[in-house]
């Protein structure tokens, strides 16, 4: 197990989030090696983990970050150091353009509508900007369909259909993000069909960026079909190969401390919480996600059985729904226990919110050199401030 735990569960204030940097770097040592052996480039997507304290130490590892609109390209260009930054977006408004073309290296438009509509803006910067197209390959793997890019009318990439030689004028690369938590055998399932449609525009391209969704760095993940799949690419049609994972670079890399505040009976027990699904952990309910508990470091998991070992996890919040699950454990619960969630790095600081006056989690660092340092705090204020 997580024998780390005991160094921090204590002397966090909870609800907290605690990023640990050596498993952070874990990750980036694996991605980088990608990289080097390779030669493909690798971004870090804002979108799943965002921890801009963090950004100058990633960026010795990675090539740079990407975003899905001005705010988080601002946020890589302010943070990462002089670092390529990328952005994508299905459409941009105007003023965000004026802004974009100034700190960004590649643009990636939806349709080449929107490039049509850009382009001038682009040109007038004086600066290298490099465009590409997302396209929709029209093929993936993916089972939940609010993560299914590929799904009829979906409005992410434009299908071949809708591309033609002319209106990609200028276009230097091509962009498809069609993973979600996969393997490399999809990956290569998928690049498979972008070659064999997309070939005749990939001939005057100088790159391809293939999204995120990619598991690098999960344990078992099939390394030889993620370079079966850049070397494609690259010995076909000489380009450079962009990945932009987000969680795979702080998979399993953080955890949520919470506080049993209340210990309850009404047909089975209920623990309550000092967190929110809704609120701190998001992906719980959306997904859905159920984490691993660690309890005295112990792990348990999510159960769809009753026993006297069984939980239901709720939150202090008035949503019905806002339950974590029932969770078997090796323990019984007792009330100002601390329970430690795992793989609390992404998709949980980025989303999370203030719904119904819940506090924010605390932003804690466990440091390689084992020292726990508080990044940020939240207070009544932050609550207040979105308010009006
Ligand atoms: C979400 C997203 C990513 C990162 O996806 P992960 O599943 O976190 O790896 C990369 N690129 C684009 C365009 C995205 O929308």
């Amino acid at each position: 197990m997580y024998e780390k735990t005991k160094n921090f569960i204590h002397k966090v204030k909870t609800p907290a989030y605690v990023v640990d940097e050596g498993l952070l770097i874990k990750n980036l040592e694996i991605l980088k090696s990608v990289r080097e052996k390779t030669g493909a480039k690798i971004l870090l997507a804002q979108k799943a983990f965002s921890m801009y304290s963090l950004y100058p130490r990633i960026s010795r590892y990675l090539d740079g970050t990407t975003a899905s609109g001005l705010y988080e390209a601002r946020l890589g260009f302010e943070e990462m150091g002089n670092r390529e930054v990328h952005v994508y977006a299905p459409a941009y408004r105007e003023s965000d353009m004026q802004e974009l073309v100034q700190i960004c290296d590649h643009i990636v438009f939806n349709t080449p509508k929107q490039w049509k509509k850009y382009k001038d803006k682009v040109k007038q910067s004086n600066r290298n900007i490099s465009c590409g197209i997302r396209i929709n390959p029209g093929y993936a793997e993916v089972e939940t369909d609010l993560y299914n890019p590929c799904i009829p009318g979906s409005r992410l990439g434009t299908p071949l259909e809708g591309l033609n030689e002319e209106e990609l004028e200028g276009i230097d690369g091509l962009h498809f993000h069609t993973m979600c938590e996969q393997d490399a055998d999809v990956l290569w399932r998928t690049v498979q069909i972008v070659d064999k449609k997309f070939g005749v525009y990939l001939k005057h391209m100088k790159w391809i960026n293939f999204g995120g969704g990619h598991h690098i760095t999960k344990e078992g993940y099939q390394m030889e079909y993620l370079e079966k799949s850049i070397r494609l690419f690259q010995e076909k049609y000489g380009l450079m190969v962009y990945l932009e994972p987000g969680e795979a670079i702080a998979l399993n890399a953080g955890f949520l401390v919470s506080e049993i505040l209340e210990i309850m009976e009404n047909g089975k027990k209920i623990a309550i919480l000092d967190t929110s699904a809704a609120c701190h952990m998001p992906d719980v309910l959306e997904m859905p996600y159920y984490p691993m508990i660690l309890q005295n470091n112990k792990a348990s998991f999510k159960v769809d059985e009753e026993g006297e070992l069984v939980y239901r996890l709720g939150a202090p919040t008035c949503l019905a729904g806002d339950v974590i699950g029932d969770y078997k454990f090796q323990q019984k619960l007792e009330e100002g226990q601390r329970l430690v969630f795992c793989d609390m790095a992404i998709y949980s600081m980025v989303k999370n919110n203030t719904f119904n006056g819940m506090p924010l989690p605390s932003i804690y660092l466990y440091t390689k050199e084992n020292e726990l340092k508080l990044i940020k705090e939240f207070h009544y204020e932050d609550f207040k401030k979105r308010l009006s």
